[in-house]
């Protein structure tokens, strides 16, 4: 038996929790710290605090928990050379922190009777929490679920993004019509996260290039500050505590010198605005690019701060000795690895090119090289109207040297397909970095190919269909770069945090390792639990749709624990992966769906008896495209479809504006893009079979628990797992650091953050 089983007995025996501390002792504690918070950083007494008021002093109390945690990660990294995981992100959609915080570091149940024993509710204290909505959807929600499995699986790893000052909108519905409001989410002030202004990065923009002997010079640049603010990120019960680091825009004292020196101070104090406002809201585009100068300049402002982050760090890590400059930069693809979640942040490629080349001194060659072995490439979408393509013109303007950089990148690039396919100038074209119509333009996608090691897709289906179609000519270039990775969801918050009754009853029968091993959840049988739920579910006798305003984080953990049937009906080969779906799955949901995404991994884990598949397939849908496609003879042959789509025609769904939904009617009929009403008939046969079955609470409980105990593949440890062996060169370790209680922290370890 090792040391750590040791304990592990000990503690048990004791009735020690993993904070090293009875329960009891920690009740005290917690109510100390909670009033001592009040007093000192609230400065409120119990009779004039406010709700928000004690959440804001539990949360100060949570967050003490964190820090000693945190130091001590950040010192064991240090000590270990760890290799940096660099996770680049436009979005982080975090949701709220404070019981996922308790929950991960083991103190929840001590909390909820410490507030319960001051007569309060921690239900109540836990609604005033602001969602960190830095997110549109999906793809935000893929870099929150990562950074929770990084931590657990103690993986030395930063999530690197922008701290917008407003999140996704806030969504209002007045009069049937969308309201959007700006999301002040950091109005009452954010307990979590901490600034680290001596970090505080210049990011440049504009000016132009000169060439001088020792090679280019990017020159009268408009300089901007980026202060980092960190945000904790707690793994799951092993006290590793690793960081978020969103940047915030900051003018410079000198910002626009020119109008300080004609005089007008005031004038020159308002302008620092338009340096500021980099940070200030993100872009609610989802799946759509909209190709605004404002948006360049964040996904540059992320990219440039993040770089020159790791550059400082990776050289506060070395065993000094910087004679050499070139020598000290070789292992940098050995001490940091970057994932670019999507191609928001492949601006990466050129700007770790442009430091290594212009400010390190490197070769071209050696530039090259590194950068290429560090950089990686998530896709998250086959639609073309997604792909990032940015104008030659506005990147000439916005950062002239980068341009140079990417061209010369393509240069080289296209050297190499030359030789491979003499003089093919179809394929040059199509391979090529730029574009020349509609007009000149870079293709990011093309950029992000050509710059990473390893370039993956979301789901088997997804990987399969950019190999095939969407990004063919480059499979057949490098066919080794291309992988997948299905993507996958915490069981912590989805599960766990967010349906605690479940996540208990499973508990009470498997024990409590699937939290950390999902694929556990196989060892649920079925009849084992089956008393549980046979008592028959009150089915209302009335048909009712409700519009949920204002979709989010907080909003998802209610409603998916309550869902009976999770509706995945994307037309086949439009959906890349869909995160959704897993989180309803996970939660007892069954399925009905296309075969899209990974509904076809759901598909091959529950098997066809327990999900609901129906319509066309992606061979089907693109051949039917192909051929002609002719919405109006589905309209015609299929009466229920008919009168369906003549009531939204007529004005049934809208009497006060008969003409409102003409539109949907006309491109239905007309175009339907993403064919409905190809899909229509099966999806209402299938919708027959499984009413009959929800009839039947008992079968319709066995096949619920089929799908929860199916599920385990779409934990997003098992999703990260393979990121760190198969491209980051990285193996996860469930090594449990001690806490600070434990062992002291060393005072002779002084570790950069
Ligand atoms: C999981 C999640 C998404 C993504 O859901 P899909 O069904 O995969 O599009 C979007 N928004 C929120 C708030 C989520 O939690």
């Amino acid at each position: 038996m090792n040391n750590n089983r040791l304990l592990d007995e000990d503690k048990k025996r004791k009735n020690i929790s993993i904070t090293g501390v009875a329960p009891n002792e920690q009740e005290e504690n917690i109510i100390n710290s909670f009033n001592k918070h009040l007093h000192f950083t609230l400065v409120k007494d119990r009779n004039s605090a406010t709700n928000r008021d004690f959440f804001q002093a539990l949360a100060h109390t949570v967050r003490d928990h964190l820090a000693g945690r945190w130091i001590r990660t950040y010192q064991h990294y240090y000590s270990k050379h760890a290799k940096g995981i660099c996770y680049l992100s436009l979005e982080f959609y975090i949701g709220r922190s404070l019981t996922n915080t308790m929950i991960n570091l083991g103190i929840k149940d001590s909390c909820d009777a410490a507030i319960a024993r001051m007569g309060l509710e921690i239900e109540e204290l836990q609604s005033m929490e602001e969602d960190a909505g830095l997110g549109n959807g999906g793809l935000g929600r893929l870099a929150a679920c990562f950074l929770d499995s990084m931590a657990t699986l103690g993986l030395a790893a930063y999530g690197y993004g922008i701290r917008y000052d407003y999140g996704i909108f806030t969504q209002k519905i007045v009069d049937g019509w969308q309201v959007e409001e700006p999301d002040e989410w950091l109005r009452f002030g954010n307990p979590w996260e901490v600034a680290r202004p001596e970090y505080v990065r210049k990011v440049q923009f504009y000016g132009n290039v000169e060439q001088t002997k020792k090679g280019s010079k990017w020159v009268n640049t408009q300089t901007v500050l980026a202060v980092p603010f960190d945000t904790p990120v707690p793994g799951y019960g092993n006290n590793v505590v690793n960081v978020a680091r969103l940047w915030s825009a900051k003018a410079p004292d000198c910002f626009n010198l020119k109008i300080f020196n004609d005089g007008a101070y005031l004038d020159a104090v308002i302008e620092r605005n338009i340096a500021e406002n980099i940070s200030m809201v993100l872009y609610p585009n989802d799946n759509n690019f909209e190709g605004k100068e404002l948006r360049l300049k964040q996904e540059y402002f992320l990219v440039s701060s993040s770089l020159q982050d790791m550059i400082r760090r990776y050289k506060a890590n070395k065993p000094v000795n910087l004679i050499c400059k070139t020598m000290v930069m070789t292992d940098f693809p050995d001490k940091i690895a970057i994932q670019l979640n999507d191609t928001h942040p492949a601006l990466a490629i050129p700007e770790l090119m442009r430091l290594l080349v212009d400010e390190e001194g490197l070769t071209w060659e050696m530039a090259w090289n590194i950068t290429f072995r560090t950089c990686s490439y998530t896709n998250h979408t086959l639609l073309p109207e997604a792909l990032e393509r940015w104008p030659v013109s506005l990147m000439q303007r916005l950062l002239p040297r980068h341009l140079q950089i990417i061209y010369l990148i393509n240069h080289y690039f296209l050297e190499d397909v030359k030789a491979k396919y003499t003089n093919d100038v179809q394929k040059l074209k199509h391979l090529s970095l730029i574009e020349e119509e509609p007009v000149k333009q870079i293709n990011m996608a093309h950029l992000a190919i050509v710059g990473s090691h390893t370039v993956n897709g979301v789901s088997k289906i997804h990987s399969h269909l950019l190999k095939t179609e969407t990004f063919r000519d480059f499979f057949e270039l490098f066919p080794e770069r291309f992988q997948n990775k299905t993507n996958g969801i915490t069981p912590r918050r989805w599960l766990l945090l967010c349906n605690p009754d479940l996540a208990q009853l499973i508990t009470y029968h498997i024990g409590e390792r699937w939290i950390k091993n999902l694929e556990d959840l196989r060892k649920l049988l079925i009849s084992n639990v089956a008393h549980v739920v046979n008592n028959d579910p009150e089915v209302g006798d009335k048909l009712k749709l409700v519009f949920l305003e204002n979709y989010r984080v907080t909003l998802a953990e209610i409603v998916i624990p309550a869902a009976d049937l999770s509706e995945q009906i994307s037309l086949a080969g439009t959906e890349a992966s869909g995160t959704g779906n897993m989180k309803f799955m996970l939660n007892g949901a069954l399925t009905v769906g296309t075969l899209d995404g990974a509904n076809v991994e759901i598909l091959e884990e529950v098997g066809q008896e327990n999900i609901f598949i129906f319509g066309m397939t992606v061979d089907e849908a693109r051949k039917i495209k192909t051929s002609c496609y002719n919405p109006y003879s589905y309209y015609f042959t299929n009466p229920v479809l008919k009168q369906a789509l003549d009531q939204i025609r007529d004005g049934f769904f809208s009497p006060d504006d008969p003409a409102q939904f003409r539109n949907i009617f006309q491109n239905l009929i007309s175009n339907d893009h993403y064919c409905i009403l190809a899909d229509f008939e099966p999806y209402v046969d299938i919708q027959k079979r499984i009413s009959d079955i929800y009839q039947r609470p008992m079968e319709w409980a066995q096949l619920s628990l089929r799908n929860i105990a199916a599920s385990g593949k779409f934990s997003s440890d098992r999703t990260v797992a393979e990121y760190a062996r198969e491209i980051w060169n990285v193996e996860p370790n469930d090594t449990v650091l001690p806490t600070p209680l434990e062992t002291p922290l060393s005072p002779s370890v002084g570790v950069d953050m």
